[in-house]
């Protein structure tokens, strides 16, 4: 990846960016910053690159000329090669880790960063090809923001980061925040890593930090959580179903987890099926036969949308690796089942009680 960062401060580019995991990226040539002074493109014999706004107002607006000199001298450069021209502003779109991937996939970039109040209008209309922010607040400059891009950017690029896996199952990865992280001393100040972590045991601590990420993005990052669930179409195959229509059962021995207590969990259940006014079972047993003897002795017809847990051991969890719809026979030996039955993993119920608000909302 070749980033070409036209800049009024070369030199903050190049220590900002020469140290640690991208100062070795560079050294092994897997990306390369080409810092651009644009006051070399000026003809100003004070090498000024900067003027009086039009129509008045506040501070100085960068002239036209010297960035669009430094910008052709770039594109010369490149031998022919076609780039997207980022213009650092707070005016454009947010930059977010989908827009890294997305960026991460160009073998060229060049970036354009603005100081004092601006850049000309007409050269960014000339050379512009994007319009990218990093977040709703204004720097003095567009280093910085040029900066946070590159370094997003090019861990994703390979081979950058030695353990490429780490790139993958991170923060933002399927619009989930990533779990907590633990390291030595297993106890820190009377506070000890979470027993699971030291279980050895790997589908365990998977469903943990799966547990985790949906509990941390639930709470800290709601926007995000709401994303992921769109995402997934959660609800396509219920969507029919009415409120009258929807009860839940779940087995309760299943409520168990490490962080959320089984008592956390059943609470949960309870006061949504309180908040929404539908039944709730709380059963126990994984075998489904016993919950078709729950489901008689409660009336519980087969159509009916029925949302329970299934443990990662239980023997409904072979069918539960993933949030998934099924059709639940009527009777065990069924071939062609009716009801539809949303089989999950302790790590998924919060999945499943998104589901229920959203049914019962429509
Ligand atoms: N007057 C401009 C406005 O209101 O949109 C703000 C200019 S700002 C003081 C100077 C430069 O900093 C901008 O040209 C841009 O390159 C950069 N900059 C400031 N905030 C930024 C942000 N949130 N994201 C990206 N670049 C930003």
């Amino acid at each position: 990846m070749n980033y070409h960062v036209l800049t009024l401060f070369p030199e903050m580019m190049e220590q900002g960016l020469h140290t640690s995991i991208l100062g070795r990226a560079m050294d092994k040539g897997l990306i390369h910053l080409n810092a651009v002074d644009i006051r070399d493109y000026t003809e100003d014999k004070h090498r000024k690159v900067d003027d009086y706004p039009y129509g008045g107002g506040a501070g100085m607006v960068m002239q036209a000329e010297p960035v669009y000199r430094a910008w052709e001298a770039v594109k010369s450069r490149m031998g022919g090669k076609s780039a997207r021209v980022i213009y650092v502003t707070p005016q454009g779109r947010v930059f977010d880790q989908s827009l890294a991937e997305e960026l991460a996939r160009e073998e060229e970039l060049i970036l354009l960063c603005g100081h004092y109040e601006g850049v000309d209008e007409r050269v960014l209309e000339e050379i512009v090809t994007d319009y990218v922010s990093i977040g709703d607040y204004v720097l003095t400059g567009g280093e910085l923001a040029a900066m946070v891009m590159i370094d997003a950017i090019s861990r994703l690029v390979p081979g950058v980061l030695s353990n490429e896996v780490s790139a993958e199952f991170e923060t933002f990865h399927e619009h989930l925040l990533e779990y907590p992280q633990y390291s030595r001393p297993e106890v820190w100040r009377e506070k000890t890593v979470p027993p699971v972590l030291l279980s050895g045991n790997h589908d365990r601590i998977e469903d943990w930090r799966r547990e985790q990420s949906f509990l941390r993005t639930r709470n800290r990052r709601p926007d995000l959580y709401t994303k992921y669930l769109e995402q997934e179409d959660l609800v396509s195959a219920g969507n029919k179903l009415s409120k009258k229509r929807l009860k839940m059962i779940i087995a309760e021995e299943m409520l168990l987890g490490d962080s959320h207590t089984e008592r956390d969990w059943a609470e949960e259940f309870r006061e949504l099926a309180e908040e929404l006014g539908v039944k709730l079972v709380l059963a126990s047993g994984s075998d489904p036969e016993r919950f078709h003897r729950i489901f008689q002795a409660e009336g519980i017809e087969r159509r009916e949308l029925l949302v329970f847990a299934a443990s990662a051991e239980g023997v409904l969890a072979a069918r539960a690796d993933k949030l998934r719809t099924v059709y639940f026979p009527a009777d065990p030996g069924e071939q062609e089942p009716k009801g539809l039955v949303y089989y999950q993993k302790i790590s998924d119920l919060l999945e499943g009680m998104a589901v229920i608000r959203r049914l019962c909302r429509g």
